[in-house]
């Protein structure tokens, strides 16, 4: 029994691996002493795969089965590869007894369809009713649902899940229409824009009425594969900004397309996606969402790829050497954070450290900034290094010269700060 059990882990932990969208951020569920553990804005259980990718030591697949044929996923009914299939009750045994071991801190769930979207995500959300209810769990789950599951089973999964996904596969429409086109985008939009508004609702509510279930605490996250069709970093973005602005996302992923197959529809076979360009993507997310870019500052439609070899705010900040060199004691707050070097908290601590003096490069420098990259845009007095001379050129290969390491592929949750 137990050895068919490992075998299924094996199976359906390897198929979830293609997945990225696993962090935990975001929820909090206190244990008031009558049930088993906590989620909290730390995060779960995280490792690293060979290839960078992060995933949670009890991340996996319901099934890998699936009715459906995508020609960019390994799981599609034409793959001739092993299947499985867990059943509800197997799912809560291993993630109870992997919780109890400390081995896990939750459960992220997603699956391949076994028959329609309603009947697995039925067995998706009995997962995680049972979980809460039957074992009072309070640690952290994610469902991802599955497209074309009914309203009803939508928001059942709210009342049960810390967060909620819903996959929108491909950056573009004609993407989606080539690589999957049994899919429907209108099938992922719906239900986002439902989560959306229940999700807005339930904090309404819960400052009414504290007793208010909670629904879906985490939010939701999208997911997108990259470089399986032909789309642009920009259009990427786009999407990406969209989500985070009208569906209230609060996660977008970005997955790099792993060749899985042969398909012919794949219009770049057999190569894989460079992790690098998931890093940039994810690097300019993080500068959409928290430094007040806009995606036309970091690609536009006459250059709408990422630079590869440097990081979105370095390009911007090369790209705009005329707003640069600035003076950190006297420029504002949005300036100073789009120096390359300077990230938020620092751009923070500047500010305030400017008003009890007159801050130079020593000063800087224990703030903790990467001042070899900073440098490079900052003037004022003579102690902070006027550069001016350089020209834009110079001034990419000096950064690139002196910063080799910082401009490496990195892992994206290593990237708060650049
Ligand atoms: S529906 Fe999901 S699991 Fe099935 S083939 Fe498409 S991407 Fe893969």
């Amino acid at each position: 029994m137990w050895e068919r059990i490992q075998e299924k882990l094996g199976i359906l932990a390897d198929a979830a691996k293609y997945d990225v969208s696993c962090s935990s951020s975001g929820s909090k569920r206190t244990n008031h002493n009558k049930g088993l553990g906590n989620a909290t804005g730390m995060g779960i259980c995280h490792a690293y795969t060979e290839d960078g990718r992060c995933v949670s030591l009890l991340k996996i697949l319901l099934t890998n089965h699936c009715i459906f044929d995508c020609a960019y996923c390994i799981n599609r009914k034409s793959n001739d590869q092993k299947r499985a299939a867990f059943t509800v009750q197997e799912v809560v045994d291993l993630t109870i007894n992997f919780y109890r071991r400390n081995y896990i801190e939750g459960l992220f769930l997603s699956s391949g369809i076994f028959s329609n979207a309603d009947y697995t995500m039925e067995r998706l959300v009995l997962v995680a009713k049972k979980l809460r209810t039957e074992h009072k769990f309070n640690g952290y789950i994610h469902l991802k649902t599955i497209p074309g599951a009914s309203p009803e089973l939508m928001h059942e999964a709210g009342l049960y899940a810390d967060r909620l996904s819903v996959n929108i596969e491909m950056p573009t429409e004609q993407g989606l229409k080539l690589l999957a086109p049994e899919k429907n985008r209108a099938d992922m939009i719906h239900p986002m824009k439902y989560l959306k508004g229940a999700i807005l609702q339930n904090r309404e509510d819960k400052k009414t009425i504290k007793s208010t279930p909670l629904f879906a605490p985490a939010g939701q996250s999208t997911q997108m594969v990259i470089g399986a069709s032909n789309e642009t970093d920009w259009q990427v973005l786009q999407l990406a900004n969209q989500f985070y602005g009208k569906m209230n996302m609060k996660r977008v992923y970005y997955s790099g397309y792993v060749p899985v197959s042969n398909d012919n529809r794949l219009p770049v076979l057999g190569t894989p996606v460079p992790v690098i360009r998931e890093n940039r993507l994810y690097q300019a997310d993080w500068l959409l969402r928290f430094y007040g870019f806009n995606v036309n500052e970091i690609v536009t439609t006459e250059q709408p790829d990422l630079p590869l070899d440097i990081d979105p705010k370095l390009g911007w900040a090369l790209r705009n050497m005329n707003m640069f060199p600035i003076d950190v004691n006297k420029a504002d707050l949005w300036l100073i954070k789009r120096v390359p070097g300077i990230g938020i908290g620092s751009a923070l601590k500047i500010v305030a450290a400017r008003k009890f003096r007159h801050l130079t490069s020593d000063h800087l420098k224990k703030m903790g900034i990467a001042y070899n990259r900073a440098k490079h845009f900052l003037a004022g007095d003579r102690s902070i290094y006027p550069q001016k001379e350089n020209t834009i050129e110079q001034v990419r290969a000096k950064i690139l010269a002196e910063c080799d390491s910082k401009y490496k592929p990195v892992l994206s949750s290593q990237m708060a700060l650049f």
